[in-house]
């Protein structure tokens, strides 16, 4: 089986295709400045040189065609035809509350896809565009949605109701759904079967560190709790985003800076986070780097990072009224030795958690990063979004 899995952004699609039987890449790459100009395809294969292709695609249907072009190509190709992929398997940022799992595309799918744009603006669209331009190119080949707000839908409802009138969940669906779904569930999957924890009662904490930052709570595998919430704003402290903040910030902004309510979100998204605090980037390492030259701010950016992340550990501790696990995984997580150090040292003495400094120097692979007599078991494990949309799409297509 051979699952070709997809994720669309405005102007981008990015693809891996991925040989079930033994969950190798066999190819993958990237459309970008899909419908601008300067569009361009970069096709990766291992083992043989890019192909690079500057050609115009004035839209998604045009990139997938090329996609599947670049898959059955006789130099560069790794399949001789379509019909050697089995199904595709897209990324899809929200599901509202209606959508609980993974689910193969039909029409009810792509309508509740579509009466989300408004709860994921940036995302939905194109995520949507990319199953429809699929279903253009490649027609009668199976589509699998997979969904970011999935891991969220587990949570109990003490957890995902903002604590506002009932009515504006029942109205507008707002409430927590939580995102980077697809990477907590993998990762607290993978710590399970990695730690061999108890697959029923096992009480994992995920830290996802990345540009977007996000933790989770999960007993058994399913969320009972995850620091993101209506949008990708809420919770930790982010390359670019806030994170938790006072809303009454938002009108105070409006007021004094003369911007409107969209303007003073665009400021929490865009240009807050450690770039805000630091006014230097955010990029972790151009952060740490300027630390290290001695820059104040980038110091206590980083510093209100970790202690945000060390914050959310303890309530999630308390939610679940123990942890068994904690993972670091994404950008920073899987390669910061020092930052989860830092974490578990200044912040995790109080659980028995002890940091193994030898161990903690792993890279790229799934590691046991605690000593033996830690009284939690902390592990380093990659995240793998695009394996864990595929073995969803494998598990439905098989039925
Ligand atoms: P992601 O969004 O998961 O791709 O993570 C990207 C972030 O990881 C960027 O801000 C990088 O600076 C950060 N990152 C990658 N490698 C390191 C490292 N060795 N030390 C600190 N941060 C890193």
């Amino acid at each position: 089986m051979k699952i070709l899995v997809i994720n669309c952004g405005s102007s981008s699609l990015k693809y891996q295709l991925i040989d079930m039987d033994t969950e190798a890449v066999l190819a993958k790459g990237l459309c970008e400045r899909i419908g601008i100009a300067g569009s361009k395809l970069t096709h990766k294969v291992p083992g043989i040189e890019d192909f690079e292709l500057e050609t115009p695609m004035e839209n998604h249907d045009v990139a997938v065609k090329l996609v599947f072009d670049a898959l059955t190509d006789k130099d560069h190709g790794v399949v001789s035809s379509v019909d050697e992929i089995n199904a595709i398997g897209h990324r899809v940022l929200h599901g509202g509350k209606e959508i609980t799992q993974s689910t193969v595309v039909d029409q009810h799918v792509k309508d509740v896809i579509r009466s989300c744009f408004d709860l994921g603006p940036l995302h939905n669209p194109a995520n949507l565009t990319g199953i429809e331009a699929c279903e253009k190119i490649v027609p009668g080949k199976p589509n699998v949605a997979v969904f970011d707000t999935t891991f969220g839908m587990s949570l109990p409802e003490k957890a995902f109701y903002y604590a506002i009138p009932t009515e504006y969940y029942e109205k507008y669906g707002i409430r927590r759904y939580g995102f980077h779904g697809t990477s907590h569930t993998f990762v607290s999957g993978e710590t399970i079967k990695f730690g061999h924890l108890d697959p029923e009662k096992a009480k994992v904490i995920v830290c996802h560190l990345g540009n977007g930052a996000s933790i989770s709570a999960s007993i058994g595998g399913k969320g009972v709790d995850t620091s993101m919430g209506l949008t990708p704003l809420e919770g930790l402290i982010m390359g670019t985003r806030s994170g938790d903040i006072d809303p009454a910030v938002v009108q105070f902004l409006c007021n004094h800076e003369h911007i409107t309510v969209d303007e003073a979100l665009n400021v929490l998204n865009k240009k807050s986070g450690v770039l805000g605090m630091s006014g230097v980037s955010s990029d972790f390492r151009d952060v740490e780097k300027a630390a290290k030259e001695g820059n104040h701010m980038a110091a206590v950016a980083l510093d209100a990072f970790r202690y945000r992340v060390a914050k959310y550990i303890g309530a999630y501790v308390a939610a679940m009224n123990g942890v068994d696990a904690i993972t670091f995984t994404a950008g920073v997580g899987e390669n910061d030795a020092y930052t989860r150090a830092f974490i578990v040292e200044n912040y995790l003495g109080y659980l028995g958690a002890k940091i193994d400094p030898e161990r903690n120097k792993v890279r790229g692979k799934a590691a046991l990063i605690s000593t033996d007599d830690s009284k939690v078991k902390i592990f380093m494990i990659p995240t793998n979004e695009e394996l864990a949309i595929a073995r969803d799409t494998l598990r439905l297509v098989q039925g």
